[in-house]
């Protein structure tokens, strides 16, 4: 792949692509857990650590090497960095966002999968997986994210006593996979509390994912 775009102008593209992002996460998730991070090629921008949401800027998102080493920036990355890089190095996912919405990190503390019980659940791939649990900024807990993720082909995972992670195309993609695990989980434990939820068959659930896949505007064609 070539890239004719300076490292500078990509760097300044995923700052700010995280600025932008940071006010949809901050709506997600408590105080200041939770964090954000997008790549390009070998450069990830992912939010500060310990920094209040409101006063993120583009220029106080520090950006990192693929290996972790710092690049621009002068405040400490989120302390989840070494999930978000190990799991750039293993799926193909262009930003992630990690939350501890509530909904979602319920399933997470009872240890429990999303299952298909609406279509939108077919966004992040599948049924959402829980992996197990794993200390906070670990090496282990991105091992464990990223071979749940494998193993169960979607781009979203329930993170064991912890919370949620997403994948996505960008960043915009990634916080809509986040928000529809959410609300679905939300309403899947609303339905649970008074009642059985009903799941969409295999049949069902497969024709869901394949709209997905057509979904939205024609590809456009590069090739000469
Ligand atoms: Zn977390």
């Amino acid at each position: 792949m070539t890239d004719s775009k300076s490292d500078e102008a990509r760097e300044g593209e995923l700052r700010t692509a995280i600025a932008t992002g940071v006010p949809e996460i901050a709506a997600m998730t408590p105080g200041r857990t939770g964090n954000l991070s997008a790549r390009s090629g070998d450069r990830v921008a992912i939010t500060p650590s310990g920094v209040p949401y409101e006063e993120i800027q583009p220029g106080s998102v520090p950006v990192l090497s693929l290996d972790g080493e710092s690049v621009i920036g002068d405040l400490a990355p989120s302390s989840e960095t070494p999930m978000h890089l190990g799991i750039y190095r293993s799926l193909d996912v262009g930003a992630i966002a990690h939350v501890h919405s509530p909904w979602a990190t319920t399933l997470a503390v009872l240890g429990e999968e999303l299952p298909p019980v609406h279509y939108m659940v077919a966004a992040a791939g599948g049924p959402i997986p829980v992996a197990p649990y794993e200390p906070f900024g670990t090496v282990e807990l991105a091992e464990a994210a990223v071979s749940t993720m494998e193993s169960a082909g979607t781009t979203a995972c329930i993170l064991a006593n912890h919370g949620l992670v997403a994948g996505g195309e960008d960043v915009q993609d990634a916080i809509e996979t986040a928000v529809a695990v959410e609300s679905t989980a939300q309403v899947y434990l609303q339905a649970k509390a008074v009642g059985d939820p009903v799941e969409l068959t295999p049949a069902q659930f497969e024709g869901a994912m394949a709209q997905f896949d057509s979904y939205g505007q024609p590809e456009r064609n590069d090739a000469d």
